[in-house]
Order: structure tokens, then C-alpha cells, then sequence
């Protein structure tokens, strides 16, 4: 099968989160399994261009009609780890991918919307015509608008559509001017309850929504997310066109890739281990401290946290179980950014606070290549989101050896089963700990069993990080769902 896929993220070269690591890691499997897999991607100037082998131009001048005018682009194609990606670059004075950042910018609506246009008229006019478009998030939501609406009528009919949701928190809620720069125009037209207008805001039309009417088949990243997000109000006001569509909707585990995350052959950790060399993973703990200048206590476990500091992933908790850990006699590391200016400041302030502890370091901004070291060095990981439509952390820790500590909801109710508690799951399957409620007792009530258990009974805490290590969250399973969609939406 000859796959597109389209978003504003693949990691290593562009990642600002969960979005970027599964663009990767889905395309290589699904190219392992002997299918055709490009993707297209915005050409940021401030991407990983050290990620990128090979660039090259691709196609010189691609003119991408843009409200009354055209835009010139060019094309650039180049290897990402092995896989094929094309980079468009806009050569205007907009200047929408030359912002330093991917996201943030008050015209990301136009970005993203030119960038979608611009994406299907490079497979147009260069001819490409793949069997599957794989679209992800608001940022690629009218695509399929613009195929089955637009480019349909170029010669485009015979192409399908798969679209994911990785967070129903950012849709793209945008004006009429939107319609006037992509050239669909029509506004009486797009703005109905049953194609474009957003839910609530009847002046405006939402992309995500678009993604939805349009696509062949929609997804978000976890079966629980998929409930939620029909039967809660964590879709963000999307529940009744997800209703309305659910018989093309349904949820699919992300995974991971293994060949970007494995202990035993990451090319970021000093000391490489598996499930039978174990113990080497403490000398990863060691390397980590020195990295970080903690003090060297042997009785002391580690508690980490990698993630943005976000409303989404419960920063109230993520603080509250920084100084819990301290009070426990454990030490915490934090890697995290934050785009919001107001816990920018409260994190930066707790780092000046602690600056000389000996237990804790703050590391504020992206650092893929000490998450590596901290997912290996870490004993647990805590992961107290407020709501989490996959969650990529605890897989990866699990990967590691690192107990994960999670609040149940989303993909981690699919992908952590308590020790204590889980039904569901016979004791040697449970790989790490779950609380329910947002407050802070629930998350004490989850760190305490953790802690005590590592403290108390070392035999017992290493046998739970080993189960945990057992799980097997590539991207096996899911890549041969995501096929299986594919095949079911050709027929
Ligand atoms: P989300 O997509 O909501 O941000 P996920 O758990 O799905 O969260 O994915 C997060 C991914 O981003 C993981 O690979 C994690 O290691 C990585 N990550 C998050 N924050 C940072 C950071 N500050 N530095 C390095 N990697 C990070």
C-alpha cells in the first residue's frame, strides 16, 4: 500500500511531543511491513536539521494558491532515520514556518491551514497518488475537507482518508478568512452544523471538526480515550459530531518505537540493559546524578517526571509530588517546558528555589537526549495528568524498568495496572501504580506505596519494574490495526 502521512510532527527532526514520536514510529512499521510510507512535513527553521541525511531539493517550484495569489514553496526531500520525509519551505514574506517555534504563533490557523493546502498540491502536481492520506490533529483537519470538496475534481478521487486525534484540547477555531485563503469559499455553505462550524462558536469553523465530517475513518490514541471522548466532556464540545459519526470512529493504542526506545541499545545511555542484566540499569543511575549534580545516596530512589507543564498533565500535582518525594526521602528530577507563561515562571522559580538540593533538579525545556538518560536512570516515573488521551511517558518507562505512578484516565487506564488493586489483572501482570482523583491525598496515597515498597522491599519493587518490562508496547499491534483501517476504508 502506498501511505501518505501529514502532520506538523515527526520525531527526531520536529518534536514538541507524543505527536511527533508516533508520525515516526507508525511510518516504520508500516514500512517494515513492505508498504510505501513518505511524509510531509512543514520545513521550521527550527527543526533538528542534524536528524536529517541527505536533503535535497524535490520540487523547485511549487506554486500554492493562497486567497487571490499563489505562494511560491519549495519542495525539500531528505532521510529521517530512515524514513523518506518531504519538507515544504513557503518562500513569502509570511514567513509561517521562520517562527523559532512550531507552535504558539497567532497566525497558526493560517500556517496550518496554508500548510495543509499546500501538502495536497504537492501530491497533485507531482503526481503522487497515494491509496491512504493519514492526517493528524487540528493542524491537518482540512485536508480531507479540501480532497473531497476541491482536489477531488483535479484528479484526486480515488484517495482515502484516516485521520487522528492525539488531544481534543486544540481544534483550530478559526474565522471565514480561512475558507477565502484555502479557496473553498462557499461560506454558507461550510458554515453548517453538519460540515464546518464549530459547535459552539457559530461565527467560526473548527478544523478538527472538519477532520471528522470528512475523513473515511477518525481515531484517537487509546480505546479508553475513544469512550471519553464520546461520553465526556473531553472532547472539548466535539461529543455529538463524534456521536453523529461513531460508526467511522474508534480508539487505537499508540505504540512505541523499539528502535528509538530500548535499554538495550539506546545510543543516548552510557550503560545498556535488558530484563537479564537489570542491575546494569543502576549504573544509569549513577551517570544520572552526576549528569545532574545530585548527591550519590544509595538509599535513595529517584522519582522523575518528562513531560510539558501543562493544565493537561495536572502541574498542580506534578509540584505537589516534587516536594512529597523530598519529604519521603527521595530525590526528583523534572525535565519539562512549558508555553504557558504563568507556570514558565512558577517551575523557574521553584528551580532558583532549589537550586542547591542535593535531591532535586528542575531541567526547564526540551532535552530528548537527557529524557533518554532520566527514563534509564529513573526508578519510577509520575504521570499525574488531568486528562491524557494516550501517554507515551509511562510506555516508555515501562520500557525502562521505570515504575510508572498514574493517574487513572485515557491510554494510561489501557497501559498500567496497579499492584495493589487492579482487578483485572493477575498479580505477576500489574506493572506500576494508579489513584483516581485530581487531589493531592490520591497522588500521596499512590507515591507512598511506591516509595515504601522500593524502601522496604527492594526484592519485590525489582520484580514489579521487570513485569513492567515485559509489556510489549511497540508498534506491532497497533500498525497492523492501522492496516487493517487502511484496507477497510479502499474496500
Ligand atoms: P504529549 O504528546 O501530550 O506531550 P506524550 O506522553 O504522548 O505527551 O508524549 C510525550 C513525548 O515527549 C515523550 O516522548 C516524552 O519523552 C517527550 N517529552 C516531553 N517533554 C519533553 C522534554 N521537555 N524534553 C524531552 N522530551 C520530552
Amino acid at each position: 500500500m502506498y501511505i501518505v502521512q501529514i502532520a506538523s510532527e515527526c520525531a527526531p527532526v520536529i518534536k514538541a511531543g507524543g505527536l511527533g514520536d508516533v508520525v515516526y514510529g507508525l511510518s516504520t512499521e508500516l514500512e517494515n511491513r513492505g508498504n510505501c510510507v513518505e511524509i510531509i512535513l512543514p520545513m521550521y527553521d527550527c527543526m533538528r536539521y542534524d536528524h536529517i541525511w541527505g536533503l535535497h531539493d524535490a520540487y523547485k517550484d511549487l506554486w500554492v494558491p493562497w486567497y487571490g495569489g499563489a505562494i511560491h514553496c519549495s519542495v525539500f526531500c531528505g532521510w529521517v532515520h530512515g524514513r523518506v520525509c518531504f519538507f515544504i519551505r513557503p518562500n513569502s514574506g509570511d514567513n509561517f514556518f521562520n517562527r523559532g517555534r512550531y507552535y504558539g504563533a497567532l497566525d497558526d490557523h493560517l500556517r496550518f491551514a496554508f500548510f495543509s493546502k499546500a501538502a495536497l498540491e504537492f501530491l497533485l502536481v507531482s503526481n503522487k497518488r497515494p491509496d491512504i492520506i493519514h492526517c493528524h490533529d487540528w493542524q491537518t483537519g482540512l485536508i480531507p475537507v479540501m480532497l473531497f470538496e476541491m482536489y477531488k475534481w483535479h484528479g484526486m478521487w480515488n484517495q482515502r482518508v484516516a485521520y487522528t486525534i492525539h488531544n481534543f484540547k486544540h481544534q483550530g477555531v478559526a474565522g471565514a478568512n480561512i475558507l477565502w485563503a484555502t479557496g473553498l469559499n462557499n461560506d454558507a455553505y461550510y458554515f453548517d452544523y453538519d460540515r464546518l462550524q464549530d459547535n459552539f462558536n457559530h461565527g467560526a469553523i473548527n478544523f478538527m471538526k472538519g477532520g471528522i465530517v470528512y475523513s473515511n475513518f477518525v481515531n484517537t490514541v487509546s480505546p479508553h480515550h475513544a469512550w471519553e471522548a464520546r461520553y465526556s466532556d473531553i472532547s472539548c464540545g466535539l461529543g455529538h459530531t463524534l456521536e453523529l459519526h461513531n460508526y467511522k470512529f474508534g480508539g487505537i493504542l499508540n505504540g512505541i518505537d523499539y528502535g528509538m526506545w530500548n535499554p538495550d541499545k539506546d545510543r543516548y545511555i552510557p550503560n545498556h540493559y535488558n530484563q537479564e542484566t537489570f542491575d546494569i540499569k543502576a549504573e544509569n543511575k549513577k551517570a544520572l546524578r552526576e549528569r545532574l549534580l545530585l548527591s550519590q545516596d544509595e538509599d535513595k530512589p529517584i522519582i522523575a517526571y518528562i513531560g510539558r507543564l501543562d493544565g493537561q498533565k495536572g502541574v498542580h500535582l506534578v509540584h505537589h509530588a516534587m516536594y512529597y518525594a523530598l519529604g519521603r526521602g527521595a530525590q526528583f528530577v523534572l525535565l519539562g517546558s512549558a508555553t504557558n507563561q504563568e507556570i514558565n515562571n512558577w517551575f523557574w522559580h521553584e528551580k532558583n528555589h532549589l537550586n542547591n538540593n542535593p535531591d532535586c533538579h528542575l531541567e526547564i525545556g526540551f532535552n530528548e537526549e537527557l529524557a533518554h538518560l532520566i527514563y534509564a536512570g529513573a526508578d519510577m516515573m509520575v504521570i499525574p495528568s488531568n486528562y491524557e488521551p494516550c501517554g507515551l511517558t509511562q510506555i516508555i518507562s515501562l520500557k525502562y524498568g521505570t515504575v510508572p505512578i498514574v493517574r487513572g484516565v485515557g491510554g494510561l487506564v489501557n497501559t498500567v495496572f496497579d499492584r495493589d488493586y487492579d482487578a483485572n489483572h493477575a498479580p505477576e501482570k500489574r506493572n506500576g501504580y494508579v489513584f483516581y482523583q485530581t487531589d493531592s491525598h490520591a497522588l500521596e496515597s499512590a507515591m507512598d506505596r511506591a516509595i515504601g515498597l522500593w524502601q522496604h522491599y527492594p526484592k519485590e519493587f525489582r520484580e514489579l519494574a521487570l513485569q513492567g518490562m515485559d509489556y510489549d508496547y511497540s508498534w506491532k499491534d497497533p500498525g497492523e490495526k492501522y492496516l487493517g483501517v487502511y484496507e477497510y476504508i479502499r474496500a
